[in-house]
C-alpha cells in the first residue's frame, strides 16, 4: 500500500506507514475519531481533488463539471434522505466552517448566542474566546446542574430571559445524555431566537434512528461527517427549505472558496453506507458497547458523568484515583490506548490539566469489537491508571493491548 509515496517520498512514506501500524495496533478510544470505510478513502484519494467547482451542481463557475456535479447530487440527495431534512450542503470543509455558515445565515456579527458552557462539553466553534464564534459574537453560556450534570434546562430559559440571545446553539462535543430538542425549540420560540443544533457527535447514532433526531425541531442543523457518520473529515449543514438559500449563500461565496469535490464524493460514499441496514446495528453496538463500558468502569470504581451515558461516549471522572486527566491521558497512550483528557463538570483543574478523560466507542466497534472486549478494555484502562508511572508495566499492557487488537484488522494489507 501507498507505493507511489514510498518510491518518492520516503520521509513521508514512514509517517504514513506509522499511522497505519499506530491505527491497528492501538485501541482507539477518543470519541470523535473512527476508521472510513476503504470505499470512503478512495473517493478521497480519487481524480475528483484536481475539480474546481465553485458554486452548486447546475451553477458553476467553471466548465467541466458534468461528473462532479453528479457526485455532489448524490451527496445532496442522501444527505436528505438519510436526515429526513428539507435542505443539506454537502460543501463545508469541517464542523467549524458549517457551523460558521449557519451563524451567518441566521445573525449578524455582535449578535448574542447561547451556547454550551465549554467546560462542560461545548464545542469550541460555541463560543471559544479565541474562535471566530467567541470574536464575532457576543456568547452567553447554558451549563450543566451541578447535581444531575444534565443540561439545567430552567437556568438556561432564565439566561435567555435576561440576555435575548438570538440564536441558540445546542449541541457538544462531551454530552452523554439525551438533548431535548423539542423543549429548546420551545424555548427558542419564545424569545422569537433561531435554534441551531450541532450533532458533530451524534449524527451516525441519529441517522441509525437510535438517539433522538433535532432535524424537525431546528432552524439549521450542522454535523461533522467523520466521527460517528464514520465518512471522510468534513462538514455538513442540513437545513428547512426557508433557509437554504441563505445557508448556501454563507458557505459560498460566503465563507469558502471552491468545495473539495473528492471529499464530497466520499461524503456521498458514507451517506449511501449509513442508508443500509448494517449502519443501523453497527450504531447499536456502539451504544452497548459505550454503555457496557461505563458499567465495567465504574465497577472499577470510576466515576461516569452524569452517571452514564445515551450515546458513544463518557466521560470518565478521575478525582477518586488521585490522577489527572493529563496524567491518565499520557499513561493510558504509553499502554497503547488513546484517549484525550477533557474538564468535568465545575473542574478544580485548568482545561490543560483536567480531572477527567474523554472515551468513546464508534472506532473500537468499527473493528467489530463488541461487549465482551470492553470487560478487557476495563481492564487495561484500570491497570495503566493505577500504575501511571511504571514505564515497564505500561509496555506490558500495550504488548496485551496490541494482541487484543491484531485479533480486529483495521484495514487489511495496508500494512504492507
Ligand atoms: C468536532 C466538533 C465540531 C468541529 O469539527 P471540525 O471538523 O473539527 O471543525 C463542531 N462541533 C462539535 C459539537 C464537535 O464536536
Amino acid at each position: 500500500m501507498y507505493d507511489e509515496i514510498r518510491k518518492t517520498d520516503p520521509q513521508l512514506y514512514k509517517a504514513v506507514k506509522g499511522e497505519v501500524l499506530r491505527q491497528q495496533n492501538n485501541l482507539e478510544l477518543v470519541a470523535s475519531e473512527n476508521y472510513a470505510s476503504k470505499a470512503v478513502l478512495e473517493a478521497l484519494g480519487s481524480v475528483l481533488t484536481n475539480k474546481y467547482a465553485e458554486g452548486y451542481p447546475g451553477r458553476r463557475y467553471y466548465g467541466g463539471c458534468e461528473y462532479v456535479d453528479i457526485a455532489e447530487k448524490l451527496a445532496i440527495d442522501r444527505a436528505k434522505k438519510l436526515f429526513g431534512a428539507e435542505h443539506a450542503n454537502v460543501q463545508p470543509h469541517s464542523g467549524t466552517q458549517a457551523n460558521i455558515a449557519a451563524y451567518l445565515a441566521l445573525i449578524e456579527p455582535g449578535d448574542t448566542v447561547m451556547g454550551l458552557n465549554l467546560s462542560h462539553g461545548g464545542h469550541l466553534s460555541h463560543g471559544h474566546p479565541l474562535n471566530f464564534s467567541g470574536r464575532y459574537f457576543k456568547i452567553v453560556t447554558m451549563n450543566v446542574h451541578k447535581d444531575t450534570e444534565l443540561l439545567d434546562y430552567d437556568e438556561a430559559a432564565k439566561v435567555m430571559e435576561k440576555e435575548r440571545p438570538r440564536l441558540v446553539m445546542a449541541g457538544a462535543s462531551n454530552y452523554s445524555r439525551v438533548w431535548d430538542w423539542k423543549r429548546l425549540k420551545k424555548m427558542a420560540d419564545a424569545w422569537k431566537a433561531y435554534l441551531v443544533t450541532d450533532i458533530a457527535h451524534y449524527a451516525g447514532l441519529i441517522a441509525a434512528g437510535i438517539y433522538p433526531s433535532p432535524v424537525e425541531y431546528a432552524d439549521v442543523v450542522t454535523t461533522t461527517t467523520h466521527k460517528t457518520l464514520r465518512g471522510p473529515r468534513g462538514g455538513l449543514i442540513l437545513s428547512k427549505a426557508v433557509y437554504s438559500k441563505a445557508i448556501d449563500r454563507t458557505n459560498f461565496p460566503g465563507n469558502q472558496g471552491g468545495p473539495l469535490m473528492h471529499a464530497i464524493a466520499a461524503k456521498a460514499v458514507c451517506f449511501r453506507e449509513a442508508l443500509t441496514p448494517a449502519f443501523t446495528d453497527y450504531q447499536k453496538q456502539v451504544l452497548k458497547n459505550a454503555r457496557k463500558l461505563a458499567r465495567e468502569l465504574q465497577a472499577r470504581g470510576y466515576r461516569i458523568v452524569a452517571g452514564g451515558t445515551d450515546c458513544h461516549l463518557m466521560s470518565v471522572d478521575l478525582r477518586a484515583k488521585n490522577v489527572t486527566g493529563k496524567e491518565a491521558e499520557a499513561a493510558l497512550y504509553k499502554a497503547g490506548i488513546t484517549v484525550n483528557r477533557n474538564t468535568i463538570p465545575y473542574d478544580p483543574q485548568p482545561p490543560m490539566v483536567a480531572s477527567g478523560v474523554r472515551i468513546g466507542t464508534p472506532a473500537v466497534t468499527t473493528r467489530g469489537m463488541n461487549d465482551r472486549d470492553m470487560a478487557a478494555i476495563a481492564d487495561f484502562f484500570d491497570d495503566a491508571v493505577k500504575h501511571k508511572n511504571e514505564d515497564a508495566r505500561l509496555r506490558g499492557i500495550a504488548e496485551k493491548v496490541k494482541g487484543l487488537c491484531a485479533r480486529f484488522p483495521v484495514y487489511p494489507g495496508f500494512e504492507k
